[in-house]
């Protein structure tokens, strides 16, 4: 297009006045500019003229970084796709003889650009053309610059404030960001952080059709408001947005959205907003789910999870974490033989919270890991103590969080604690829930292993799982979920099939411990089994230390109520 183009533009400038046109091939860097009455005073023919409006002292310092970040996309479109192939931007500038008077009038100008793209959409030459606004224009001019519709919050307020109040349709406010953006930034430097935020926010002008709008709310948050008649038009905006912009290069992400069906439009477009926001936000860091809808619930979720988050740093600190053990009984002998250490987070106000409530949180921000490894150490202090005591110490096992296993840091978390407390390794055993990702090939997994570490498969049965898996497993133990038996037990076919699981484990090597033993009868069915581990209610609640040392070192009473008559 280019040359022809330009010759085309530039015959009109010559019949008028105040105007300039320019061309910019980007396969050599050349560019023309032809420029007439006023607007010569604004362009120099002896550079790239994209290269100037970032500079140009000229240009009224509100709108200088607009055109700056303007100019840098189509100067960066030649590497990157550009997804639109006509943008138009206003802007005011100083057109007056002195440049540096800045008492000057400033005029408004109207900046129109057309590009010629490749196959891979990025930009061959870029033609364009800069005048003084006319009148209707002026008055237009938020329209005009909604061509670069991310920039100007206040277009897309009253374009999206129409969407939602029209009766007559069906709306939705979609939030999306990109999990983890902070690391992105990290890894690939910050310039590239940019380059994938410019990249989206190209995309979106090509993705979004007349019934969408979309604005970017802050560095990586951006907001649809979408018109629709059935939800799957939501469904399939959503799909077209992590298929197209949910990786750059050869950089990958993951974008998390959250969709409000708008249910009560007198609310405000920013409450609109912030329950959409909830939504995204409710399932940051869920490794299932990277969409989700509002629900009121939410709200209330979110109050309790900031409630958590706000204090948990202050809670580590203060000592408001305690650990319990939960001890694991020889069905046969009806002895402790092991303690899983549990978390119990004892508040002030609250009272006992139970690590429902708060580890799913931790799991998603991350502070899991520390908390996992402050109950590590107090397992190990409590080794320790049983040995300076004289007492015959018992294996105590700890949970591994899932967020451990990214990489292998932990596994010199455990061996400095065992250093610290001069323990023999096989009294710390570890429990890591088994799953599809780590079905014993994880590469900490196996590390973990080979340093010598037990290995306890947590909740075996609970969610994916098959016999295969326990082929090659680098696990020791399987724990047998409470709701895999409980369920099973109440069927002579399920009950089968836990004595098939259990024989075949022990066929090639595996140890069992079966977990929420509830009854007699499960224990007894149990032992029938071959599995002679339980861990329940059966036998006993996690308990503190103080009461855990009682119930292994000082006797039970009730230990005979708990043998199984032979
Ligand atoms: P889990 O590892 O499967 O732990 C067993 C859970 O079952 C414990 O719940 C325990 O109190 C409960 N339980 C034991 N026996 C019975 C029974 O007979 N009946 C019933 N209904 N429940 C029984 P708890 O302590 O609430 O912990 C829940 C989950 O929280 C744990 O499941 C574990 O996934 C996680 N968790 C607890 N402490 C920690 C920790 O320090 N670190 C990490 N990463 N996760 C932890
Ligand atoms: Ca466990
Ligand atoms: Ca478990």
């Amino acid at each position: 297009m280019g040359k022809s183009v330009f010759n085309a533009i530039s015959e009109i400038i010559n019949q008028a006045e105040d105007m300039c046109a320019f061309s910019v091939d980007f396969s050599d860097d050349s560019y023309d500019i032809q420029s007439s009455g006023r607007m010569a005073a604004l362009v120099d023919e002896n550079s790239n003229p994209l290269e100037q409006f970032c500079y140009n002292r000229r240009i009224h310092e509100s709108d200088g970084a607009v055109i700056t970040a303007f100019c840098r996309d189509l100067l960066g479109s030649k590497n990157n796709p550009i997804y639109e192939s006509r943008y138009g931007i206003s802007f005011r500038a100083n057109l007056s003889e002195n440049a540096e008077d800045n008492t000057a009038e400033y005029s408004w100008l109207i900046l129109t650009i057309a590009i010629d793209r490749d196959e891979e959409l990025r930009a061959r030459c870029i033609v364009g053309h800069l005048r003084i606004m006319n009148h209707a224009e002026m008055l237009n001019k938020t329209i005009i610059d909604s061509f670069t519709n991310d920039k100007h919050p206040r277009v897309f307020a009253s374009r999206a404030q129409a969407i939602v109040s029209d009766e007559s349709r069906k709306s939705a406010i979609v939030q999306f960001d990109i999990e983890k953006f902070k690391l992105i930034n990290t890894a690939y430097g910050e310039e590239k952080g940019t380059e994938i935020l410019n990249f989206i926010v190209n995309g979106m002008a090509s993705i979004c059709n007349e019934r969408q709008v979309c604005l970017r709310l802050s560095a990586d948050v951006f907001m649809i408001a979408v018109a629709y008649d059935d939800i799957s038009e939501i469904e399939e905006l959503i799909e077209k947005i992590s298929e197209r912009l949910g990786h750059y290069q050869n950089i990958n992400y993951k974008l998390v959205f959250g969709i409000n069906i708008i249910t009560d439009r007198t609310l405000s477009l920013r409450k609109q907003g912030d329950r959409a926001a909830m939504a995204r936000q409710s399932i940051k860091g869920n490794a299932l789910t990277n969409v989700c809808y509002y629900n009121d619930t939410q709200e209330n979720k979110l109050v309790s999870r900031k409630f958590i988050e706000d204090r948990m740093y202050y809670a580590l600190e203060n000592e408001e974490f305690a650990m319990f053990l939960q001890p694991k009984y020889s069905i046969s002998t009806a002895g402790i033989v092991g303690a899983e250490a549990l978390v119990r987070w004892i508040h002030p106000e609250r009272g006992m919270l139970s690590p429902a409530e708060f580890i799913p949180v931790f799991e998603a921000d991350g502070f899991i890991t520390m908390l996992d490894e402050y109950i590590w150490e107090q397992a190990c202090k409590a080794l320790r103590r049983w040995m300076d005591m004289g007492y015959t110490p018992i294996p105590i096992s700890v949970n591994i969080s899932r967020v451990h296993l990214v990489d292998d840091k932990f596994i010199d978390v455990l061996d400095g604690l065992i250093a610290k407390y001069d323990i023999p390794k096989n009294l710390l055993e570890t429990e890591i829930t088994e799953s599809l990702e780590n079905a014993g090939d994880t590469a900490a997994i196996k590390k973990l292993k080979e340093r010598g570490y037990m290995l306890l498969m947590d909740d075996f049965g609970s969610g994916y799982s098959s016999l295969n898996m326990l082929k090659n497993t680098p696990f020791d133990v399987i724990k047998i979920d409470r709701d895999f038996f409980s369920e099973f037990m109440l069927s002579d076919r399920g009950k089968k099939i836990i004595s098939h699981t259990i024989s075949m484990s022990k066929d090639i090597g595996l140890d069992m411990v079966a977990e929420g033993v509830e009854t007699r009868e499960q224990a007894e069915f149990l032992e029938m089994c071959g599995c002679d581990v339980a861990q329940g209610f059966f036998y006993s609640k996690p308990v503190c230390l103080e009461e855990f040392e009682k119930l292994a070192f000082f006797g039970a009473d009730n230990e005979k109520d708990m043998r199984l008559e032979a």
